[in-house]
């Protein structure tokens, strides 16, 4: 049975490697990194997530290395008043039967990785760089350069999977649709241990406060025993690089946390005092996903951040690379009579409305979440008056079976 190429190894790679192989299917995973990626900070799982680690046999170890906050609560970043409380603890778990929880990216991949590696049906090969592809009769051979070596390789498989992130080579390949485009917002994100910060300061909740142009969300990760804090703020110097580390001391930041926090209360101001080390990503996104054609064509698909980038403003990027990982694997398990090329479509077909609502519903939000003046008094006044009705999403966590 010939290989399912997979052709980046972040959290969908690796998750849709871990779903096929679990259904009996090799695979082929091949990723640029000299390693897989240590690097990353917090993400947030919904059930709609969660489901679907807890079927591929994950709870265990996701109950070792997840949090499990009890409220997601908003407040205002200027008076510093608290807007919403949701649950996020039993109730969320009994309706959608699945947790909510809070972890480290790392962690997440860790997980997912060494779900497969003890899988003898999936390869898995390291620096490992996406060139080119050409369909042959029996399937599709694909070109991948060693960064180090600069050999190329031709290896062979049934179909190929694209799930080389947000630059994704594979999605040129096939699309050539250009790179996505810059925001203007940038991510400032640090991950420490709690006990390093006054213990005022600590939580054990999701907390995101809201102001004009930015907004801050802290949460804890590792059992509790650190803080992840990101704060998205409208840059005023937009960096070239997607993504680096930088001291607070440096003028860049120095600049954009003094237009951003101007006019934070006091806990946005001090939380932010305390942190010295921050990484930085700059946002880019894509205009929603239109058609199925634009997930899979051939013998050729694209899955999470590679096929439907989006903005960080619904927590939900990697829960949509699951859900993929999850609805690519049924439709490839599926049926045996159809071809492979049909079985790509049919998950494109299945998926494309679903991820463009998400889609939507993340670039919506960072207009809410950064509102200044009527707009925003208009939204404080809603959330206080509606309450959690306001901010609850069955359609999202209920998933997609
Ligand atoms: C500030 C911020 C906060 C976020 N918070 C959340 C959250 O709370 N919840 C959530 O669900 N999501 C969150 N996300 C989004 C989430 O991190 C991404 O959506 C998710 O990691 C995408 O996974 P992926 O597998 O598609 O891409 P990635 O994880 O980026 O993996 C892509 C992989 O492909 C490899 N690669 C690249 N090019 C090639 C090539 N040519 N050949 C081979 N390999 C290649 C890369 O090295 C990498 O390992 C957040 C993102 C940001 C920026």
């Amino acid at each position: 049975m010939s290989p399912l190429l997979i052709a980046g190894g972040g959290i969908g790679g690796m998750a849709l490697a871990l779903a096929l192989t679990r259904q009996g299917q090799s695979v082929h995973l091949l990723e640029r990194g000299l390693e897989f990626s240590q690097e990353g900070a917090g993400i947030q799982l919904g059930p709609n997530a969660t489901r679907r680690l807890n079927e591929w046999g994950l709870s265990d170890a996701l109950r070792q290395c997840a949090t499990y906050p009890d409220e997601l609560q908003i407040h205002c970043a200027q008076y510093g008043h608290t807007l919403v409380t949701k649950n996020l603890s039993h109730q969320m778990e009994q309706r959608f039967g699945a947790p909510y929880v809070t972890l480290h990216r790392v962690d997440l991949h860790k997980l997912l990785m060494q779900a497969v590696t003890g899988n003898e049906l999936a390869t898995i090969s390291t620096q490992q760089s996406f060139q080119s592809s050409r369909n042959t009769d029996e399937g599709i051979e694909v070109d991948f350069l060693n960064a180090q070596s600069q050999v190329k390789q031709t290896i062979h498989g049934s179909v190929l999977i694209g799930s080389d992130g947000v630059r994704s080579d594979v999605r040129q390949a096939l699309l050539g649709d250009g790179p996505p485009t810059d925001t203007g917002h940038v991510a400032y994100r640090s991950l420490l241990p709690q006990k390093m910060l006054p213990k005022r300061l600590h939580s054990s909740n999701v907390h995101v406060w809201l102001g004009p142009r930015m907004h801050m969300v802290v949460y804890p990760v590792r059992g509790g025993e650190w803080l992840n804090v990101v704060l998205i703020i409208e840059s005023l110097q937009v960096p070239a690089s997607y993504d680096w580390s930088i001291n607070r001391q440096s003028d860049v930041i120095y600049q954009d946390f003094k237009a951003a926090l101007k006019g934070c209360c006091n806990r946005v101001q001090e939380l932010v005092r305390n942190i010295e080390q921050w990484r930085s990503w700059k946002l880019v996104n894509r205009p929603a996903v239109q058609n199925p054609l634009q997930l899979a064509r051939g013998k050729i698909a694209l899955i999470g951040d590679a096929a439907h980038p989006m903005l960080p403003y619904l927590a939900q990027g990697a829960g949509m690379a699951i859900e993929d990982a999850h609805v690519l694997s049924q439709c490839w398990m599926n049926v045996d009579t159809q071809s492979p090329e049909t079985k790509l479509h049919n998950y494109a077909k299945q998926r494309h409305k679903r991820v463009a609502r998400v889609q939507k519903k993340s670039s919506q939000n960072s207009v809410i979440f950064h509102a200044d003046g009527l707009l925003r008094h208009a939204r404080d006044l809603s959330l206080r008056l509606l309450g959690p009705q306001l901010i609850d999403m069955p359609w999202l966590y209920a998933g997609q079976d």
